[in-house]
């Protein structure tokens, strides 16, 4: 069979370049051979969001399966030893999960903590053509042939388009055939940063513990917690303060007054207070979620990361679930595209299904992440009283257990965390693949 002739490879076109899309156009570009990725950014110039983000474990594996661990930690990504829980009023320590190297052992990676620009420098190198100041307007789903309107009036056609432009996704009112404007969660993020410096000026001894430590720590209050972490090889830290949403309506974001924020934190560990005061500007978040949707792909279109299921962030996971997201999706569609270098088909159909089993493999997934970030916001938020008494001493217990134990909180459970951080998706991409290829590809 002169299966030269009869190949037409797939071109994929990526709407935003936040995690999700930077993950699936590195999977496209990896994959042998490489598939033609065009990755159009509104943005002229792309910002880390703070100084970095976490990166679970399930994650990390994906990093890894780019060959970009070791440049993460390299680049001055740390390698996280425990998640601590403690007391707002006093900092005390209500839970200690030491993770190394038992994330290692049971989850094939380590939890680190660093900032994504490093996808960015790789897409890149892997030849993806990637636009800065590109900004998608409009979307045309036609299966047959599917296209983007750019704002300079340019129109880009592919075999598919992937909705990776974040909770605010204009792909997505396209996707859907309606207009789906996110929800206000009643929760807001305060994000600051800080360098290694300014802590040492705080001259504060448990401030200087945490100079050195790579844990994440939490404060847990009503209605309140707080995370700090480090970044960059420890030359920078993560605070994020999370409360009730004071942000009028209708606005995303506002600058973070320390007064406000002080103020906000009074009763709580003192130690909170010298951190704020060390800050010298913080962003206020308004944190959103969007009602869950039936379907994220209508025709050749797909939508990725928080454009089709974004989260609050209060199982750092957000991201991760996009990069995984991206990495499954590159894979199937380099699957499909070689699969096409020697089979006849019928492209358009196959690119149709193969969307419908990206949406089966991840759906279920990202919607228990959703759930599980909802019930953590409870988790952390209960106002002192008999549940938080409960909650402390269940924390207390399964300390006891080494994590090996069921625990009414997913905080705790071990099943809960083994399917979340240990569950393989890759492998079960190829598994679905596979079982695809045998049962639903669409032929000639
Ligand atoms: C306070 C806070 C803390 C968080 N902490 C963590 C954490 O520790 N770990 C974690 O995993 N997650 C965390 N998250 C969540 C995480 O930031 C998001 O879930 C993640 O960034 C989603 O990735 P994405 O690629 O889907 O979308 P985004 O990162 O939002 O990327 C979308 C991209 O699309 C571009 N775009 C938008 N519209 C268009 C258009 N029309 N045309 C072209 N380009 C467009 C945008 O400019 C952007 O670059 C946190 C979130 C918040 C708010």
């Amino acid at each position: 069979m002169a299966t030269a002739c009869l190949f037409d490879p797939l071109h994929i076109l990526i709407v935003g370049a936040g995690t999700g899309g930077l993950a699936c156009a590195l999977a496209c570009r990896q994959a042998k051979p490489p598939i033609r990725v065009t990755l159009l950014e509104r943005a002229s110039e792309l910002l880390p969001i703070g100084a970095g983000i976490q990166i679970p474990p399930n994650a990390a594996r994906i990093m890894d399966s780019f060959g970009l661990s070791e440049k993460l930690v390299q680049a001055g990504g740390i390698i996280m030893d425990a998640h601590v829980l403690r007391r707002y009023a006093n900092g005390s320590v209500l839970v200690d999960k030491s993770w190394v190297p038992q994330m290692r052992d049971q989850y094939g990676a380590d939890w680190l903590a660093e900032y994504q620009l490093m996808l960015v420098d790789e897409v890149k190198r892997a030849g993806v053509d990637m636009r800065m100041g590109a900004e998608v307007i409009k979307v045309n789903i036609d299966s047959n042939e599917p296209s983007v309107v750019l704002k300079d009036g340019s129109i880009l056609f592919a075999d598919v388009v992937v909705g990776a432009d974040g909770l605010w996704s204009t792909t997505r009112n396209y996707v859907l055939e309606l207009p789906v404007t996110p929800r206000e969660t009643g929760d807001l993020a305060y994000r600051g940063t800080f360098s290694a410096q300014q802590l040492a000026s705080l001259k504060d001894e448990r401030i200087s513990e945490l100079l050195s430590s790579s844990s994440v720590q939490v404060w847990m209050g009503p209605q309140k917690h707080v995370v700090f972490y480090p970044v960059r090889s420890h030359t920078e830290f993560n605070l994020v303060l999370l409360c009730p949403d004071t942000v009028p309506k209708g606005k995303r974001t506002a600058e973070g007054n320390l007064k406000e924020m002080e103020e906000l934190f009074e009763g709580w560990d003192p130690i909170l207070r010298k951190l704020i005061s060390g800050l010298k500007t913080a962003l206020k978040w308004k944190l959103h979620h969007v009602p869950r949707q039936e379907t994220w792909t209508k025709g050749a279109s797909v939508l990725i990361g928080d454009a089709s299921h974004p989260t609050l962030p209060y199982q750092a996971q957000g991201a991760a679930m996009a990069i995984e997201d991206g990495a499954v999706l590159g894979l199937l569609l380099s699957h499909l595209d070689a699969h096409r270098q020697a089979n006849r088909g019928d492209k358009h159909a196959q690119v149709a299904s193969i969307l419908r089993l990206f949406e089966r493999l991840r759906k279920q997934r990202t919607e228990i992440n959703v759930a599980g970030a909802v019930e953590k916001q409870d988790f952390y938020h209960l106002p002192d009283g008999d549940l938080q008494v409960e909650r402390d001493q269940v924390l207390s217990d399964i300390a006891q257990t080494d994590f090996k134990a069921q625990c009414k909180w997913s905080w705790g459970d071990k099943s809960y965390n083994d399917e979340l951080l240990g569950f393989d998706v890759l492998h079960d991409a190829e598994e679905g693949f596979k079982a695809w290829i045998e049962h639903e590809c669409p032929m000639a």
